[in-house]
């Protein structure tokens, strides 16, 4: 077959591992699979959160209040395969996927953000504990591969996290806020200062953590902040 033949022998899907006849670092059926919410939900068109195809353009969340970030975008919900290979990659430690996850990044960033060019990439960052008893931080090799694919600039430590925050889940979106006040700082604000950030998670939830780094990056001056991920929560009543 040609297209056996022009690819090279030997080249895998970077997670079932089958063998691949075309471009790209995901098998067909792989690639079938982390798109099959389109067609069903579209994204809020403030934070991204999914949304049944046949309801309002915004989530229940930013109809009650915008998010301070101007925009939020992921490559798709927090469920199947796409939770699968997060997880895979944050509490198995499999980081050879973050290169082709952050190829997901970079297509959802072309495809989502017309604003201009983010003048940096920021990770949103663990705790100094946290980061140390996992070895890594997921969205920093997330950041890093998407930076580089799309040639702009990593700052990696610029803004860290001073708390340590209770999980988020079974609390109130009141709660959730209180929980994440004053949780991020910005370390290196001169770069801050006037930038166009591009704020990097594997996981948007309600927005709450990607709200509060943004909170820290404009009250250092950031002009704004846009936000992808690769998973995100789905409103589905
Ligand atoms: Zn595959
Ligand atoms: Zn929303």
């Amino acid at each position: 077959m040609l297209s056996s033949w022009l690819f090279p022998r030997g080249k895998v899907c970077a997670w079932c591992h089958r063998q691949l006849r075309h471009q790209g670092d995901f098998c067909r059926r792989c690639r079938q699979e982390l798109q099959s919410w389109v067609g069903a939900y579209h994204p809020c068109r403030y934070c991204g959160r999914l949304v049944p195809l046949d309801r309002e353009p915004f989530c229940r969340q930013c109809r009650e209040a915008k998010p301070v970030f101007q925009k939020a975008r992921a490559a798709g919900p927090y469920r199947g395969l796409l939770k699968a290979m997060i997880h895979s990659l944050k509490y198995q430690g499999r980081r050879s996927l973050a290169v082709p996850l952050a190829q997901l990044l970079a297509g959802v960033v072309l495809d989502e953000f017309n604003s201009g060019r983010p003048d940096l990439v920021i990770p949103v960052p663990l705790t100094a504990a946290r980061l140390q008893a996992r070895g890594f931080n997921q969205a920093e090799l997330l950041a890093r591969a998407l930076a580089a694919e799309l040639g702009l600039s990593l700052a990696a430590k610029a803004l860290s996290r001073v708390k340590e925050t209770a999980p988020q889940i079974n609390l109130s979106r009141r709660q959730r806020w209180e929980n994440l006040r004053d949780a991020f700082r910005v370390v290196e604000a001169e770069l801050i200062n006037g930038s166009f950030v591009l704020l990097v998670d594997d996981v948007l939830t309600t927005g709450a953590t990607a709200s509060a780094c943004t909170q820290a990056l404009l009250a250092a001056g950031a002009a704004n902040v846009i936000a992808v991920t690769l998973a995100t929560g789905v409103e589905d009543c």
